[in-house]
Formats: structure tokens, C-alpha cells, sequence
């Protein structure tokens, strides 16, 4: 049974609705085709005029405009991605795929990201009508300060998630850069409007752990809380693999998400998207409140594997359980 939720009933703001279009955000994602193809770009379009629901993702921008944590980190957003690329060098450095890894742990090193990650590029994950000439995605990972994330759905914590996709495009420009200096061509990917590529399935590939029920990728170091971005490049990095750590199974115990979410847009069972079955959320449900909330984020501040210091323990702790399961962790 569902718990109490402060933010229950959600209406959705008249003005907002009016803006919303005939086409079901589900229908655009694909919900229900047992097909594969490739997504379309259903929110977060660099000209809203391309999209169906553009009309509500320019209605995001009408909420709370004047609020001085948003302008000021809209403001230093597009200062990030208005500075230019450095020059691609005439002469490429060479480097062993396991040198090229350890180099980019200098980013991680310096405080720029938390978690970065490698992987063959997969032209399925570009968005319907996209390409790149490039063979290889660099995943870039920053967490949200948890105290900040949890006063969502304040506008502090719309802030936070715009501070954050500041920080995630920050740190793909720079690594561009860093590539270009090396002689290796690279296009930054950044958030929320990556236009080229869904990141999620990549993340997923190159060891940014697995799907949660809320939609969001759940790693044990940083839980749900946090933003992406990429880098398209050549330069020969090796893979880093996918991993598990009995996330999916947790979910389908846990119900802390649906539980939390106001307009219950978190669907208990997986559904099938474009071919695969897999956790989703109702595009059309969380929309409205997303919208009039600065980005919403309840879900992944209230999911149990963002609280600082959790992750790593539980993700132990279900190794553990598993290998008493199959057997090989011997007698308690
Ligand atoms: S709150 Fe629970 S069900 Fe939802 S994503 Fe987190 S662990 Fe999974
Ligand atoms: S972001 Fe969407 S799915 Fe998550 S709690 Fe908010 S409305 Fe629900």
C-alpha cells in the first residue's frame, strides 16, 4: 500500500496543459513497441521547435524565472558551453588504451568528476536521424551534494541539478580539450540537452551501474544522485566493462520511489520500451510536476542507495548474500 505523500493530489497547472501536446510522451519513447529502433528525443531538445513536447520544455523556463540560485547557474551554464574548444593539434600523442584509462582518472583525481568510464560506441544509442564519425564514448559522472538534492522539490534543489550539469559539461570540455591538445578530435555531450546520444545505455556499458525502478542509473559510489556527460572521441581508450551489484533485484522488493513520487508516475513492473524490458517511467505523469518543480529529483534523493555511505556497504552486502546463495561463500 502506497505511503503518505506531502505532495499528494498533484494538479497540474492549467497554463502548463495547455501547452502539452495530442502525442503521448510514452508513444514517443516507444512504450509498449516490442520493435527495436532507435529513441527520439522526447524532452531536452536543443530547439524545442523539434520536438512535440516542446511547447512544455519552454514552459520549464517560465517557472520561478526571477529565482537567484536558477538565474545564476543558468548563467554559468551557458558561460561553460559558449568557451571554445582548444585547436586540434597537427600531431597525435600515442598512448596504450590502459595509459589513455589512467590518464583520464586525472579528472577524477582533480575534482572535476566523481566516476568516468569507457566504452565502444553503439550507433543505436544516437538518437533517431543522428550520427558521429566517432568510434568511442568517454562517460563523465558528478554527484549532487546530497543535503542540497534532498530539499527537492525546492528550487535549491533544481539549483543543485543545474550546478551539477554545469560541473558534468565543465568536465567534458575539458576533456575534449585535453584530447584535442593531443591531437585526438572530440565532441563534448552535455546535459540535459545531449541532442546526439542517450547516455543512459553507455553509462550502463562502461560500468555506471545498473537501471533503477525510478528511471535513474543507480551506481553504489554515488546511488541515483547524479548527472552525466560525454565525450565522442577516436583516441583509443579501453573498455570499461558493465557491472552488477544486485541493483535490479533490490528494486523489485523496494517501492521507496513509487512511494515518494508525487503524481505516481513510477511504474512497479518493468515494461517493454523499444524492444527491451526494463524499469520506466510514465513520461506524461512525471512531466507536469518535473516542470512546475525545476526538475523534480524526489526520486532519486528518496532512493535508499543515494544516502551518503550506503551504496558501497549494501552493495557488499548483497555480494555476500549472493554467494551464499550459489553455494560458494562456504558455511556461514
Ligand atoms: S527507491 Fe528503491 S525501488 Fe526505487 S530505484 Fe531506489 S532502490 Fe530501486
Ligand atoms: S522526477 Fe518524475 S518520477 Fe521522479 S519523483 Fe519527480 S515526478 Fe516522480
Amino acid at each position: 500500500m502506497a505511503k503518505p505523500n506531502p505532495h499528494r493530489p498533484f494538479t497540474p497547472d492549467p497554463a502548463q496543459m495547455e501547452c502539452a501536446p495530442d502525442i503521448s510522451g510514452n508513444t514517443v519513447n516507444g512504450l509498449g513497441e516490442s520493435e527495436f529502433r532507435r529513441p527520439s528525443i522526447v524532452y531536452w531538445s536543443p530547439d524545442p521547435d523539434d520536438i512535440p513536447h516542446g511547447g512544455l520544455q519552454r514552459w520549464f523556463y517560465t517557472v520561478n524565472p526571477d529565482e537567484p540560485a536558477i538565474v545564476a547557474q543558468r548563467a554559468e551554464r551557458q558561460k561553460i558551453l559558449d568557451a571554445p574548444l582548444p585547436d586540434l593539434a597537427g600531431r597525435r600523442s600515442e598512448r596504450t588504451p590502459e595509459q589513455w584509462n589512467d590518464a583520464l582518472q586525472q579528472y577524477v583525481t582533480a575534482g572535476l568528476c566523481e566516476q568516468v568510464g569507457a566504452t565502444p560506441l553503439d550507433r543505436d544509442w544516437l538518437f533517431e536521424g543522428q550520427d558521429t564519425p566517432f568510434a568511442n564514448i568517454i562517460i563523465v559522472g558528478v554527484q549532487h551534494d546530497f543535503e542540497t538534492i534532498s530539499a527537492a522539490p525546492e528550487p535549491s534543489a533544481g539549483a543543485e541539478v543545474m550546478r551539477q550539469y554545469s560541473r558534468a559539461a565543465f568536465a567534458a570540455k575539458a576533456i575534449a580539450g585535453w584530447l584535442r591538445r593531443a591531437g585526438w578530435d572530440a565532441d563534448p555531450v552535455t546535459g540535459p540537452m545531449a541532442g546526439k546520444i542517450t547516455l543512459i545505455p553507455p553509462a550502463l556499458a562502461c560500468g555506471f551501474g545498473e537501471l533503477g525502478k525510478h528511471g535513474s542509473l543507480i551506481t553504489p559510489e554515488m546511488g541515483a544522485s547524479f548527472r552525466l556527460s560525454a565525450v565522442l572521441t577516436d583516441a583509443p581508450f579501453l573498455a570499461t566493462s558493465s557491472k552488477e551489484h544486485g541493483i535490479d533485484s533490490f528494486c523489485a522488493n523496494c517501492r521507496v520511489c513509487e512511494d515518494a513520487c508525487p503524481p505516481e508516475a513510477i511504474f512497479s513492473e518493468k515494461q517493454t520500451v523499444r524492444g527491451e524490458t526494463k524499469w520506466y517511467v510514465d513520461f506524461d505523469k512525471c512531466l507536469p510536476f518535473f516542470n512546475q518543480t525545476h526538475g523534480c529529483a524526489i526520486c532519486i534523493a528518496a532512493c535508499p542507495w543515494s544516502k551518503p555511505g550506503i551504496g558501497l556497504n549494501l552493495a557488499e552486502k548483497l555480494a555476500r548474500r549472493d554467494k551464499r546463495i550459489s553455494g560458494e561463500g562456504g558455511e556461514a
